[in-house]
């Protein structure tokens, strides 16, 4: 027969890490608006005008507030807020709400059904665009309590440093948070590119998402948040807790003293590199140890074009980033053009399954002309500039594209390498290393592929997890024949990122890491407090889990 104990046992719950860090806090959770009674009938048509009135100054009062703390905070939060506020003037939505007033509804019904209207259509069309659903439904709320005459709903103010539950975070919610007060920040739903990832990031608050089960914890209960195991632990022993805590605090004060370049602590060079999307970021990224760019983004410089830029506009931008790193490595991606990012000057077709789709280098295919403008417009950076790039395509599937690539690439004087997103590449990388000089994995791609699971889906975040062991098997293998042709293989997936996770990258084989630059001090200082030996051993052990939270612990067990 068991004892019984007043004490509850710790129950850990799994989400996605996000932002490293350790906490051991009370819960708080966001405030909702109210059901609120919407009147069943219509309103008289002499009262419409005088509704539709009320309903453009509440709408206006919103926008104006969001763009007010837009203009008080600063980088990714400020941006965050200033799109919140357009979209909170989006004529879209207002004309279907003032139509709905104009025919009889009262202000909050039209405001509650033009929303749901704009939530479904979203939905269906998937991507970037079903993340922007809790974008609005946090405009219609803060709308119905300003008509409403209620306090604008969101996050409370805590009188003590506290840990954020929500289902999932709006941007004005997040993009207003004091680090000083929320220390940490668990949702139900959200992926690693949410907004409330972007901003958690920015503002440095340990985060996991994704984590079922949060509902089931009261508000004011102690929990320990694990931000990079992407754990929240409910009733921790305090003391256990405290201590973790602690070691957290000492990785987070040995990165902030670390300057690089990147090794393990017997000296095993690995290259610790940024992400960029333009000049700015990669002038930003300079502030950081990162020793040069593994990725840039080409084709999130273009997002809002309608037409092609011209090989002089683009030769500027890519120089902009080449001067910024001016003597340094800089691998410049061509436009991974198609599915979450399209680009409408590509002339993507309408596809069933854009993922599976024409995406990335199979633009090319149906309009070489966009690939051979940009590689002459990187060339023509590379000379300007005198810091001669790497050149890589992503979504390449066969050593026949690769070859293409390559020939294509060597005609500019360019120095080719490819990027290992899909599975089929990783698994005879071998014969792709024997057309180009390098190769760089995409991780956030190559889960997405191993798992067949949607890496914008926020129900399937566990499969997408970088730590799960299959996608880890494909990395070793792009390695391995990395190491038998002599030539490099880099990360600059999200997996980069995660400081464990990197090391465990190191003992399979990779020989750099490219990462958002705030992820840069973290990861070069873990590596920097292991050997090259740890580090395999903690490979060998990964490869031999089943699942990536045994990969996790198998992991911290020979790293920590
Ligand atoms: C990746 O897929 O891991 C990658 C780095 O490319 P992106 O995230 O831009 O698709
Ligand atoms: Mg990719």
């Amino acid at each position: 027969m068991g004892t019984t104990s007043s004490v509850a046992s710790p129950i850990v719950l799994r989400g996605v890490p996000v932002v490293p860090g350790v906490q051991y806090a009370p819960v708080i959770r966001v405030s909702r608006l109210p059901e609120i009674q919407v009147p069943a009938g219509d309103i008289d048509e002499a009262d419409r005008p005088a509704e539709a009135g009320r309903f453009a100054a509440a709408a206006t009062e919103v926008a104006t507030r969001l763009r007010d703390r837009a203009a008080h905070a600063t980088g990714a939060a400020s941006e965050v807020l200033a799109a919140t506020a357009t979209l909170a003037q989006d004529r879209a939505w207002i004309g279907a709400a003032d139509k709905r007033i104009a025919a009889g509804a009262p202000a909050v019904r039209a405001v509650s059904e033009a929303v749901d209207q704009f939530v479904d259509l979203f939905t269906q069309l998937g991507g970037l665009m079903a993340e922007r659903v809790t974008d609005l439904r946090d405009i219609r709320d803060r709308v119905i309590a300003e008509l409403s005459g209620l306090p604008e709903p969101g996050v409370p103010l805590p009188d003590i440093p506290s840990i954020l539950f929500a289902e999932d975070l709006a941007p004005a919610d997040t993009a207003g948070l004091d680090p000083q007060l929320v220390v940490g920040l668990a949702t139900t739903l959200g992926g690693p590119t949410s907004h409330t990832a972007i901003i958690a990031r920015q503002l440095g608050i340990p985060c996991v998402v994704a984590v079922s089960g949060l509902d089931s914890v009261a508000a004011g209960a102690m929990v320990l948040l694990d931000g990079t195991a992407g754990t929240v632990t409910t009733d921790p022993d305090p003391t256990a807790a405290a201590k973790d805590v602690a070691a957290a605090q000492r990785n987070a004060l040995a990165a902030r003293q670390w300057t690089g370049p990147g090794a393990t602590a017997d000296g095993h060079t690995v290259a610790i590199l940024a992400n960029v999307q333009d000049g700015a970021a990669a002038k930003a990224a300079r502030e950081t140890p990162a020793e040069g760019v593994g990725l840039f983004r080409t084709e999130l410089c273009f997002l809002n074009r309608d037409t092609e830029p011209t090989v002089e506009e683009q030769a500027a931008i890519y120089g902009e980033v080449l001067e910024a790193y001016a003597g340094h490595k800089v691998v410049v991606r061509t436009l991974d053009a198609g599915s979450d990012k399209p680009l409408k000057f590509a002339g993507h077709p309408d596809e069933a399954n854009p993922a599976l789709g024409v995406r990335g280098i199979r633009i090319a295919e149906g309009n070489p002309g966009l690939l051979a403008h940009q590689l002459e417009a990187v060339a023509a950076a590379g000379k300007a500039t005198g810091n001669q790039p790497w050149v890589m395509a992503p979504m390449i599937a066969t050593a026949a594209e690769a070859k293409s690539f390559a020939a294509k690439a060597r005609s500019h004087g360019l120095t080719p390498g490819v990027m290992i997103e899909v599975p089929a590449a990783a698994l005879l990388a071998d014969k792709i290393l024997d057309h180009v000089d390098f190769l760089s994995i995409g991780t956030n791609d190559l889960a997405q592929y191993t798992m067949a699971a949607d890496r914008m889906s926020a129900d399937l975040a566990a499969l997408t997890d970088p730590w799960q062991p299959a996608v880890l098997a494909l990395v070793e293998m792009a390695a391995r024949a990395g190491a038998a042709a002599g030539k490099p293989v880099g990360v600059c997936g999200e997996a980069a990122a995660d400081p464990l996770l990197a090391a465990v990258l190191v003992g399979l084989g990779v020989t750099s890491l490219s990462m958002a630059p705030a992820a840069i001090a973290a990861v070069g200082s873990r590596i920097a407090q292991v050997t090259l030996q740890q580090c395999r051993a903690a490979a060998e052990a990964v490869l031999a889990t089943g699942s990536a939270a045994e990969a996790r612990e198998a992991a911290l067990a020979r790293l920590s």
